[in-house]
Order: C-alpha cells, then sequence, then structure tokens
C-alpha cells in the first residue's frame, strides 16, 4: 500500500509539473484522457513504474482533472504537490459491475449507444459488527473497522496514510438532514474562551489537549532537538509529537462533526457570525525592514483560533443543513446590546461581562453577542440617539473631533 502511495504521489506531482510548466499562449493543458495516454507512455519506459498498478495511477490523474476542474469552487485552489510522509494516499475503483438505474426505477440507457449504464461499486464484505474487509488491488483483502452500521455502497474508496495510520474513505456523499419545522433560530458567536456560544444560552466548547498531553508533546519535542542528527531516536521522538498532536486534531473534528449534525438537527435557521479567519490568523512577523510587533503572543493567539475549528464547525453545517446557514456581519455583534440595540464601547466591562450603558441590560457578553447573530443585528451601527433629547444626532465621537482644539499655551524662559 506504501508502495501505492509512492506511485499516486509522483503520477500526481508529474501532473502538477506539467500544469505548472505549460506554456500558455499555446494550446490547451492535456487533460484527463490525454494525460492517461502519457501515462502509458511512461509505463512503458519506466519499470518502477510498470511495476505498480495501472488502476491506482489512473485514479490519481482522475482526482488531479476533478481537483483541477473545481479549483473555484472547492475552497483549496490549484492543485499543489504532494508530499512524502505528508499527502500520502491512493484511490481505487470498485470492481462489482451493477446496473444502475434512474431516480423513478427506469434502467439508465447511455444516451448515444441505448446500453444500460453499468456502475463498478466497491465490494465490501462485512465480518461482524465492528470489522469489515475490503480488496485493495496487489494486497488482497484488507481489513479496516467499520465505524457506521450499515455497509457503504460507493463507486470509489480513498486510502490514506498519515501518522502511522492508515484510513479508508468510500465515496458517498450522504444525504442532508431534514429542518425540524420549528421555526427556531439559532445564533453562534465563536470565540477563543468559549467556542461557541449558542443564543439560547448554551455554551460549547471544542476539547484540547489536556496540560498533562501538552507537557508530553513538549517532553519529546526537547528529546528530539537533543537526539544526533538523523537518529532513529529523534525519528521516534518527532513520531510521537505527530500521535500527540493528531490526537488533537481528531478531538476537534470529532467535536465539529456531533455539534454541526446537533444544529442542523435542532434549528431551522444557523445564524454564525462572518468571521476571516485568514486574515483573522495572518502573521504579525512583518518584514525584515519593519518587524511587527508582538509576534509571539499573536502567533499564540492564531494557534488558539485555529485550534477551535470555527471554520469547520461553519463548513459542516452547511454541507448538514443547505440553506440553512446564513453569515451575518461580524462587526459590532460584541458591542451592540441585544435588549436596546445600543452600541457602545464601554458596554462591554470585561471578557465576560456584558452591561449596557444605556438601558442596563447585564448578560454574559459571548451570549449577548449570539442574541444579537440570532437577531441577524450588527453591521452598521444604527444612529445614536443622544439620551435626552430624544432625536438623532450625529455620533459624539465626531462632532468632539471638529470642536477646536484648546490652544497650547507655551511657558517661555528666559
Ligand atoms: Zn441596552
Amino acid at each position: 500500500m506504501l508502495d501505492h502511495c509512492a506511485h499516486a504521489r509522483y503520477v500526481w506531482n508529474l501532473a502538477v509539473e506539467q500544469h505548472a510548466h505549460w506554456y500558455k499562449g499555446r494550446k490547451a493543458a492535456p487533460g484527463f484522457a490525454e494525460q492517461c495516454r502519457q501515462l502509458t507512455e511512461a509505463r512503458r519506459a519506466n519499470a518502477w513504474l510498470a511495476a505498480g498498478n495501472a488502476d491506482v495511477q489512473q485514479q490519481a490523474l482522475r482526482d488531479f482533472s476533478r481537483a483541477k476542474n473545481a479549483k473555484f469552487t472547492s475552497g483549496f485552489g490549484e492543485p499543489t504537490w504532494r508530499r512524502k510522509y505528508v499527502h500520502e494516499g491512493f484511490r481505487v475503483i470498485g470492481t462489482d459491475r451493477v446496473p444502475e438505474f434512474e431516480a423513478d426505477g427506469s434502467p439508465k440507457r447511455n444516451t448515444h449507444s441505448g446500453k444500460q449504464v453499468m456502475a463498478r461499486l466497491v465490494v465490501v464484505h462485512k465480518l461482524n459488527r465492528r470489522w469489515a474487509q475490503v480488496k485493495v488491488p496487489g494486497c488482497g483483502w484488507v481489513k479496516f473497522r467499520l465505524t457506521r452500521r450499515e455497509l457503504p455502497k460507493a463507486k470509489t474508496f480513498r486510502v490514506t496514510y498519515r501518522n502511522g495510520r492508515w484510513h479508508i474513505a468510500f465515496a458517498i456523499i450522504p444525504g442532508s438532514i431534514d429542518a425540524p419545522g420549528t421555526g427556531e433560530v439559532i445564533g453562534i458567536d465563536r470565540g477563543v474562551k468559549i467556542t461557541a456560544a449558542l443564543s439560547d444560552g448554551r455554551k460549547l466548547n471544542c476539547p484540547q489537549l489536556t496540560v498533562k498531553e501538552r507537557a508530553q508533546i513538549r517532553k519529546h519535542q526537547r528529546r528530539a532537538a537533543r537526539a544526533p542528527k538523523a537518529s532513529a531516536a529523534k525519528t521516534a521522538a518527532y513520531a510521537r509529537v505527530a500521535r500527540l498532536k493528531a490526537r488533537e486534531t481528531d478531538r476537534r473534528k470529532d467535536w465539529c462533526e456531533k455539534t454541526s449534525t446537533m444544529l442542523a438537527r435542532t434549528y431551522d435557521l444557523v445564524r454564525f457570525e462572518k468571521l476571516n479567519i485568514k486574515n483573522m490568523t495572518a502573521s504579525a512577523k512583518g518584514t525584515v525592514e519593519q518587524p511587527g510587533r508582538n509576534v509571539r503572543q499573536k502567533a499564540g493567539l492564531n494557534r488558539a483560533i485555529l485550534a477551535q475549528g470555527w471554520g469547520l464547525l461553519r463548513r459542516r453545517t452547511e454541507h448538514k443543513a443547505p440553506g440553512r446557514v446564513e453569515d451575518i456581519p461580524a462587526p459590532y455583534t460584541s458591542l451592540r446590546c441585544s435588549a436596546c440595540g445600543w452600541i457602545e464601547k464601554n458596554s462591554r466591562k470585561s471578557q465576560a461581562e456584558f452591561v449596557c450603558v444605556s438601558c442596563g441590560f447585564t448578560c454574559n457578553a459571548d451570549e449577548n453577542a449570539a442574541h444579537n447573530v440570532a437577531a441577524g443585528q450588527g453591521g452598521i451601527p444604527r444612529p445614536r440617539r443622544s439620551a435626552g433629547a430624544g432625536g438623532v444626532t450625529a455620533a459624539t465621537s465626531r462632532s468632539s473631533a471638529r470642536e477646536p482644539q484648546p490652544v497650547r499655551v507655551g511657558i517661555l524662559l528666559v
């Protein structure tokens, strides 16, 4: 299977290179069919490539063409290089020929020949409640742990390898979750202290590594740093670090999956405040000429933000409840009073406390922001009303800026 990974990575990178260095003035870069023809030629010339499985290599090209076509919609952009140990994996196409049917139950026919379309499904055997097996070309039957009750009906599957763990993923797009039909709207405020504060008062936290686990990571990092170059001890220590960090990612993904399913099942409309996570986590490093300030602190905050899985939660909720997720512009959602609509910086007493300076409404700051998100409020500050007159006046800060400044009186020293 590691050989399959190496072959798939090699073929993918060849495709990336071919498209990266393509002279744009001439005709278009070769597509999937042309690349497959070139692959056959390459297999004839290269004994190492010829020893591998042709289907696995061809599927790498298929993956590449899919990624290339979806570069504007996938969110991943242009397909890039796959690195050893980092992006290890390969796709296997099913072998079981099964007739395909239309949605109304009639046999699906080829538009040109009129023959019934046959799909190639993956053969999966269930061994018991927890284990199943699947055929991988060149490896025979490979056992894997089931994470769902029913067996998958997929046309392809993908095997990936990272941090010493093998994973198998069947290519199925699950149906969306039905709305409960209660008309309930929930607002979600995402933060670093509380991962997701809901407008119904619940506070959900994404599990992090424990203090003990973090200490273990530091211990193994220290050992790796002290071990001699290219020694087995160094590799082993780095592997321990990678496994511990993978545990954190696993927990975060698990939490995001469970939480997004809960949101899609319980509420008709889910509102998130619109965050630009990419801008928020931009480095403060700056340039050599103009180094940034508080770089370490910003790096720590960035890590904390990325450890919350904000983007993943939003994305997965959208997948499960398409059309039922909205983005609310984020500015002022944390400064606006959810009771009277007054926007004032001084209302937010601390990280956790919100006391409205206008009406005295007291609330947890995150919950208050979640209420604003649920109401779809925030965005542009409303015209401020001066407390006594009741009329609409210009913002006080702007009017004070136009006032004549007091003249500085100098003392003349003789
Ligand atoms: Zn208020």
